[in-house]
């Protein structure tokens, strides 16, 4: 039996619907994808997740989404049962059709809200977006941040901020990855870029947290996006 979701995803959907940037970036780093596509749709790349009912929000009103199988990607063998345990247990693995199918109304909001990531201090507190590190190489948008818009920004929050008051689950997730954030730009000596809930950018110490006013044009870049960016490529 279905159960009611507290979140109406068509509502959600219809308030976090801007794109990451101005211009189509998926035109940017499917030239560097040797299969063609932009990363994030890349099954190979990236397994999409949904909430649960998120899961039966979606199969009610499209055909585009299955239940992640594990033999999606052809050019790789994927540890299936690897990737399940990791999944948090209130989140399901999904494949689309591809991007040839998308539909962008249908799109998760593990689609919408890619590259980033809530990112939360060790007390808790939601205070903006990070990148997913991992991606720094495939991504052209991390390298872009400045390209981000300021409605994408704003949606972002205002979705976090919805899911968080519904789901502390979720929230917990993020403050754990918060952390594993932090373990990792330790090691690597580094301070965590952060698209700040206030609309302005700065640098995280992953040490003492402390926050350090930048603009996003200072943020680090990664090959293959190295280009000046009047003419990022
Ligand atoms: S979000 Fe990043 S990986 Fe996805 S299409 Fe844009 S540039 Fe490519
Ligand atoms: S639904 Fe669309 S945006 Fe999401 S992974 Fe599939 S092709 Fe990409």
């Amino acid at each position: 039996m279905p159960q009611r979701s507290p979140i109406n995803f068509q509502d959600l959907y219809h308030a976090f619907d801007a794109p990451v940037t101005a211009i189509d970036c998926g035109l940017k780093c499917a030239p560097h994808n040797p299969a063609g596509i932009p990363y994030c749709c890349d099954i190979c790349c990236a397994v999409p997740v949904a909430y649960r009912l998120e899961w039966q929000h979606l199969q009610r009103h499209t055909d585009l989404w299955h239940a992640w199988q594990g033999d999606e990607c052809k050019s790789e063998e994927s540890n299936r049962s690897q990737l399940l345990e990791q999944t948090p247990p209130h989140l399901c693995l999904l494949a689309c059709k591809g991007p040839a199918h998308c539909e962008r109304e249908h799109r998760s909001v593990s689609c919408r809200q890619f590259p980033f990531y809530p990112y939360l201090t060790s007390d808790y507190r939601f205070i903006g977006l990070t990148y997913d590190w991992e991606f720094s190489n495939r991504c052209w948008v991390i390298s872009n941040l400045s390209m981000v818009t300021a409605a994408f920004r704003q949606e972002f929050v205002a979705t976090f901020d919805r899911i968080f008051e519904t789901w502390l689950e979720d929230m917990d997730s993020y403050i754990e990855l918060s952390g594993e954030t932090r373990e990792h730009y330790r090691a690597i000596h580094r301070r965590i870029p952060l698209l700040h809930r206030d609309g302005k950018d700065y640098l995280v110490s992953p040490l003492s947290e402390r926050l350090y006013r930048t603009t996003a044009e200072h943020f680090p870049r990664f090959a293959p996006y190295t280009a000046p960016l009047s003419n990022p490529e």
